[in-house]
């Protein structure tokens, strides 16, 4: 299957039940990102600053750019005036230095707040704790050039579907407390990002309306090497 083929696939799979697609695009060429685009294809996702910065330089402006990996404070600075959404704030230093780099841009921008969900020890986020710990601080209340648009998980890498499911039901659970405790009044509260290639029908049954896939996409990567 060609990339607008499956582009055009998965959009007739999403478009319907209102679940929004994000082209996870890491490792691949611009070529392949210009063929989804090609195909009608708006929103990107990258997990690193520095492709995302190539790639938004050689492809088209209409392009929304979200960063879905672990984001340094010290490289904020890079994507603050063009990145549409920053996927994986797991801090709230990380969401002050996006603030002050929003303000100086003149923008406010969107994040989700990056929560941890997955059995294993290497995946970043916040603990259900820290999350609502991050919304109460006085801190947070001051950052007026950011918005938190949702939330975001990673499930754990495993065939067992069972826990999958599990894990994304305890984010759509934490994510409606969250909504009525803290943004009540604020309808643009309303994204919950779950769900990659292997487990986004799960996600979709379990509440996502924000899927992230890459390989159903683009192909699969080549295998990381430790
Ligand atoms: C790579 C990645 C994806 C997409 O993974 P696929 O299995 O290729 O769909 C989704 N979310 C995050 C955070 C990623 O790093």
């Amino acid at each position: 299957m060609s990339i607008a083929n499956n582009i055009s696939n998965l959009k007739k799979e999403t478009e319907p039940i209102g679940v929004a697609l994000l082209a996870v695009s890491k490792t691949k060429p611009a070529t392949d990102l210009q063929e989804a685009y090609d195909a009608g294809q708006r929103l990107f996702g990258e997990n690193t600053v520095q492709e995302l910065v190539e790639k938004q330089e050689q492809l088209p402006k209409d392009i929304e750019w979200h960063l879905i990996g672990h984001l340094q404070t010290n490289k904020v600075k890079y994507i603050a005036p063009f990145i549409s959404m920053i996927q994986s704030v797991d801090s709230l230093k990380l969401l002050q230095e996006i603030n002050k780099h929003a303000a100086k841009n003149n923008r406010i921008i969107d994040c989700l707040l990056q929560i941890y969900i997955a059995d294993e020890e290497t995946k970043y986020g916040l603990g259900f704790d820290e999350a609502i710990e991050l919304l109460r601080s006085e801190e947070y209340t001051t950052l007026k050039n950011i918005r938190i648009r949702g939330l975001m998980g990673i499930a754990t890498n495993t065939d067992s579907e069972k826990q999958i499911k599990e894990e994304y039901y305890e984010l759509k659970t934490f994510f409606d407390g969250v909504k009525v405790s803290f943004f009540r009044k604020e309808v643009s509260f309303d994204i919950l990002s779950m769900g990659m290639s292997s487990d986004y029908k799960v996600a979709i049954a379990q509440g996502s309306n924000m899927i992230r896939l890459g390989s159903t996409i683009f192909g699969s990567r080549p295998k990381k090497t430790a």
